[in-house]
């Protein structure tokens, strides 16, 4: 079934447009993965979609449109929104950062949230007293998931969430990502650069090129599809 219907999308910034009428098939529960060289407009489809940036085309969750709410209404209606460079609060502490995520939840079901996702993330666990600013980048990472994980979203859009990360940080974390969607059935929509990684946890993907979407299928077809095994692949 269809969570996320995206059909002739554009965006951009003041008058330049980025993105040229994108249309996407999101369904429950899978991991939709969106490649594409630098500067081909992924991040400001993340931006679209969560309406931090005006939109028009038609984005439709369950059912509801999307275009012209804000980011808060879009965040309400169980979107989240990883931004690259993760953006946790610095200065507070893991367990802080964690209760912001989850600001709607009442004392016990906080408990029990913040209980669930350090299971996932035992390396937050041990550390959550410490302040966020004093965390690894692969922990930051961590921390940013988890904090998104604690509203329940159904969809989590996440923005390269490998930036920055060592290969086995990087391996750790998108295992960590398919247990989730494994465990929680939240739908993902996930941009990323290291496109080998994402497609093995993705159902599909797309690329992006200048805006459009240039060549789409399942994760297994697009691993075998020449041009993006040689752009993004590298063999
Ligand atoms: P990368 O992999 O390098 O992050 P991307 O595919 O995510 O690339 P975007 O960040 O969406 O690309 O950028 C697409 C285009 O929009 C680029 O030409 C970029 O310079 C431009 N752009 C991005 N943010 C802004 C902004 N705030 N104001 C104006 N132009 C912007």
């Amino acid at each position: 079934m269809s969570l996320l219907e995206v059909a002739g999308l554009t965006a951009g910034y003041g008058p330049v447009r980025i993105l040229h009428g994108i249309d996407l098939d999101i369904h429950e529960g899978d991991v939709s993965v969106v490649l594409g060289a630098n500067g081909a407009g992924k991040t400001t489809l993340l931006r679209a979609l969560s309406g931090m940036i005006p939109a028009k085309g038609t984005v439709m969750l369950a059912g509801e449109s999307l275009i012209g709410k804000a980011s808060e209404q879009v965040a309400s209606r169980g979107v989240a929104h990883v931004p690259q460079g993760r953006g946790t609060f610095t200065d507070m502490s893991v367990e802080d950062n964690l209760k912001v995520g989850g600001y709607l939840l009442k004392d016990k079901s906080m408990t029990s949230a913040m209980d669930r996702w350090f299971e996932t993330f035992p390396r937050l666990s041990e550390r959550r007293k410490q302040q966020a600013g004093s965390l690894s980048g692969g922990e930051q990472q961590m921390l940013a998931i988890a904090r998104a994980l604690m509203s329940s979203p159904r969809l989590l859009l996440l923005d390269e969430p490998s930036l920055g990360l060592a290969p086995n940080t990087t391996a750790d974390l998108f295992s960590s990502l398919s247990q989730i969607n494994n465990e929680t059935d939240t739908t993902i929509l996930v941009v990323e650069q290291n496109a080998h990684l994402a497609l093995a946890i993705g159902d599909n993907a797309v690329v992006i090129e200048s805006g459009k979407v240039v060549v789409r299928g399942t994760a297994a077809e697009l691993e075998k599809d020449d041009g993006v095994r040689r752009a993004y692949l590298g063999y």
